[in-house]
């Protein structure tokens, strides 16, 4: 894969992480290092109330858990970040612990901000607007898919506009990731399915983005070919905690790739219709990706290709173009070897839905970066068509 002689780009991630089993009973030890004393744990009711994972955070943080707020919601609105920052003040939070999936980990993020900053969440929307250092976080995801632990995003749904928006800063790259895989073996089948998936997306979507850089498209594919490898084993042995743990790696490898490098209008399409029609993120990831790859064949079959040897696909003597379609096929096949057969037309999405659908799509952030110009309205309800 070549690059242009005015290559340039930023590389950025989270400043550390840690892995392994039970390396959340390293949590206390690693916020004495930081220096970090009033934690306020950000997770959702269900996470703090039906499993053990809150208590074994409150067990290492010991003297410095400060209170835990647990009303995170899937896919946060602005104001459910802006009532945990409000709890986090009151409890004198030094630092903040997000316990849970992608949503958990971008309330906290939010919160740090309005905790720093001040004013409300969406007063912060943009790129590049923070200027310094934000309130600590330390994240530990409990989904291998989003990736966030590792990104300088966070996504935020605005009620008012019906709409997905985005705060990005190297300011919100959390200080600290502790990847767990004893926190994913809990995680049911379709979840698991459906947030690797995420991470593939990213993958794929950063492989393809005209942001593309050498680091990025090496993590890429090094993620593709872990998730491509470990995925259905999870679902076929959910306690496998070599598999668990090697998609953790994954989608923080892809969480890194896509932060650098951005994704295409196979998440803008995703975006648009979780938040239109609550359909988990992972999820609609999925329906679209195969589609956003034949899209794209015209002018990535090269990267595409490489997707195709990174999936197991044996591409000698075949044309880019013919490697690229045989990727496209076997993302589609892998979705339904994993069980994720969803189509829009299941969340009541019809024919008559899909020039709105477009219309918000092209407005997300996401679909500027695609390899090819997309702002033709009719091509991008024809990818999503392909999934009602
Ligand atoms: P999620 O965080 O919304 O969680 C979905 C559900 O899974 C929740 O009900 C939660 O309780 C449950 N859950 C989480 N971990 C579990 C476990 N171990 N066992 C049982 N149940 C568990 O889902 P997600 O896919 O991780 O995150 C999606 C959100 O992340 C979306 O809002 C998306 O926009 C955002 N996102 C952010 C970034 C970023 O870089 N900031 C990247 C991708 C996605």
């Amino acid at each position: 894969m070549s690059y242009d002689a005015d290559l340039n780009f930023v590389f950025a991630h989270t400043p550390k992480l840690t892995f392994g089993a039970n390396v959340v009973a390293e949590l206390g030890t690693s916020l004495s290092e930081m220096g970090h004393s009033r934690a306020v744990v950000v997770t959702d009711k269900f996470l703090a109330e039906k499993t053990d994972m809150l208590e074994r955070v409150k067990k290492s943080l010991a003297g410095r858990f400060a209170g835990a707020f647990t009303d995170v919601i899937p896919d946060p609105t602005a104001d459910s970040i802006d009532l945990g920052a409000a709890y986090a003040k009151r409890q004198s939070a030094d630092v903040l612990i997000s316990l849970g999936g992608g949503s958990a980990i971008d309330t906290a993020k939010g919160m740090a901000v309005v905790l720093t900053e001040g004013g409300k969440i969406l007063d912060h929307e943009g790129y590049h607007a923070l200027t310094r250092p934000q309130t600590p976080h330390v994240a530990i995801p409990t989904t291998a898919g989003t990736g966030s632990e590792m990104t300088m995003v966070l996504v935020v749904k605005d009620p008012a506009r019906g709409q997905k928006t985005f705060i990005g800063s190297y300011f919100l790259h959390p200080d600290l990731a502790v990847l767990d895989p004893t926190l994913t073996v809990g995680l049911p089948a379709k979840l698991t399915a459906a947030t690797g998936m995420d991470a593939m997306s990213h993958a794929i979507e950063s492989l393809l983005s005209n942001l593309r850089n050498p680091f990025s498209d090496g993590y890429s594919l090094e993620a593709i070919r872990i998730i491509s490898t470990n995925l259905k084993r999870c679902l076929d042995k959910p306690d496998d905690l070599l598999a668990r743990g090697q998609m953790l790696i994954a989608a923080a490898i892809a969480g890194s790739a896509f932060s650098n490098a951005m994704v295409v209008l196979n998440h803008a399409l995703a975006h648009t219709v979780g938040a239109k029609y609550h359909i988990h993120h992972g999820t609609a990831n999925a329906m679209f990706l195969p589609h956003t790859m034949r899209f794209f064949t015209d002018v990535s079959a090269d990267r595409l290709a490489l997707v195709a040897g990174a999936l197991g696909i044996s591409t000698s003597g075949i044309t880019d173009e013919q490697a690229a379609l045989q990727a496209a096929d076997r993302i589609e096949e892998f979705n339904k070897e994993i069980g994720l057969t969803d189509r829009l037309s299941d969340y009541g999405v019809t024919e008559a839905d899909l020039p709105a659908i477009a219309d918000m799509a092209l407005t997300d952030g996401s679909i500027i970066y695609s390899p090819k110009p997309v702002f033709d309205l009719d091509e991008i309800a024809s990818v999503a068509r392909k999934a009602l």
